[in-house]
């Protein structure tokens, strides 16, 4: 299948050619056609699974045919739980709309930061990328209004509603207008997600491509582990990014303290490296991925809790310099590596301690990782 059999008009078409999307992913099979026709959605997809331009090119097809919305009135919302993520969609609805007839206006905003830059930028804006919180702050000052979205698009809904943001989403759900089309993505199907499909979703298209997308991403990763005492962690790690000419690394550490004292050892070394973790601001962070997917940075230190949902695109290395403490944590953290049909390889440091947990891992997982041993490394000079 091609993406010309889906019924997107030539800018769009262009657009994606160059993206260097041979063909669409399942997700997007489905998705766009339905959406297109005006469906409602549930897709049951993880990130990875391409379900953002999924919704990102009908989108913005429906859109570029449509007269221009009246200011500070959006025509399509999309909620998302993490500022990382409305930054990430905005950029590929972005990035598809150069060719269009008529510039469609996509903007990301997100607590954290100064709304009144956010209130400057909504002018203009058709579709709008935002977490709930930041959200409601702009309608309450005024800033933007809700009575005429035709679509809502509820990303990552079972993160939403983890992180607590259901009295926001029934507060937004409620300044909505009633006829509209609503498109719900979620990695799971939990009691709380279904209680908002019932509520929200008429009819839906139900799309469900997690776990063979999931299935077919572990079979591209390279997984080896290397047995290293806890003491000989930090030069082994600097030895492999420099005898395995690692252009960029993810690394990943168990603690906010773990990550800044690994940035500065890797500083001092001669290796550019930043952290990213729930203590640092917002700016910072942003900053620590902008400087890292532009590839000015080389290696990334980040903890899990500040990985979630985020895309880099064919990122070749991850390394577990912490083991992560469930085997769930395992699986996301590999899984950054290796996107979208690229090969990747996840690299684990196992100390003594780590031995038996490591096993637990590779069962869970259905999968035996590789055991070499870093004694051979002359970490002399790393
Ligand atoms: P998503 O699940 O939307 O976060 O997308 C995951 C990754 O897949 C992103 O890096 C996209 O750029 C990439 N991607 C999405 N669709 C395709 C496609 N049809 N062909 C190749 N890459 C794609």
């Amino acid at each position: 299948m091609d993406f010309s059999d889906l019924g997107l008009a030539a800018p769009l078409l262009r657009a994606i050619k160059e993206q260097d999307y041979q063909e669409p992913f399942p997700i997007q099979q489905q998705a766009i056609p339905a959406i297109l026709a005006g469906s409602d959605v549930l897709g049951i997809a993880q990130t990875g699974s391409g379900k953002t331009a999924g919704f990102a090119l009908p989108l913005l097809q429906q859109f570029q045919e449509k007269q221009l919305a009246r200011k500070r009135y959006i025509k399509a919302l999309v909620l998302v739980p993490t500022r990382e993520l409305a930054l990430q969609i905005a950029t590929v609805f972005q990035g598809f709309s150069t060719h269009l007839k008529r510039r469609v206006k996509t903007l990301a905003v997100y607590g954290g930061v100064s709304i009144n830059p956010q209130m400057m930028a909504l002018s203009g804006t058709e579709i709008l990328v935002a977490t709930p919180g930041r959200l409601l702050d702009l309608v309450d000052n005024n800033a933007l209004h809700l009575s005429e979205v035709e679509v809502l698009v509820l990303d990552e809904a079972d993160k939403m509603l983890n992180m607590g943001f259901e009295d926001e989403m029934r507060r937004i759900f409620a300044l909505l207008p009633k006829k509209r089309q609503n498109l719900l993505f979620s990695a799971t199907l939990a009691e709380d997600v279904k209680a908002i499909k019932a509520k929200l979703l008429r009819d839906p298209v139900v799309i469900s491509v997690e776990a063979q997308q999931e299935e077919n991403q572990l079979d591209l990763i390279k997984q080896v582990a290397y047995r290293v005492s806890p003491e000989r962690k930090g030069p082994f790690l600097r030895y492999l990014i420099r005898n395995e000419n690692m252009e960029q690394v993810l690394v990943f550490v168990s603690s906010i303290r773990n990550a800044n004292n690994l940035v500065i050892k890797l500083n001092k070394n001669g290796l550019e490296a930043m952290a990213m973790h729930g203590d640092k601001s917002q700016g910072a962070r942003t900053e620590a991925l902008r400087r890292f997917k532009t590839g000015k940075l080389r290696v990334l230190v980040a903890t899990d809790l500040a990985s979630r949902g985020i895309d880099i695109k064919f990122l070749p290395f991850v390394v577990n310099y912490d083991l992560p403490r469930s085997p769930k944590d395992y699986v996301h953290r590999i899984g950054r590596t290796g996107r979208a049909g690229a090969a990747g390889e996840a690299i684990s440091l196992i100390t003594p301690e780590d031995e038996h947990h490591f096993k637990i891992i590779q069962k869970k997982m259905g999968k035996k990782v590789e055991m070499l041993t870093s004694d051979d490394a002359d970490l002399q000079g790393f």
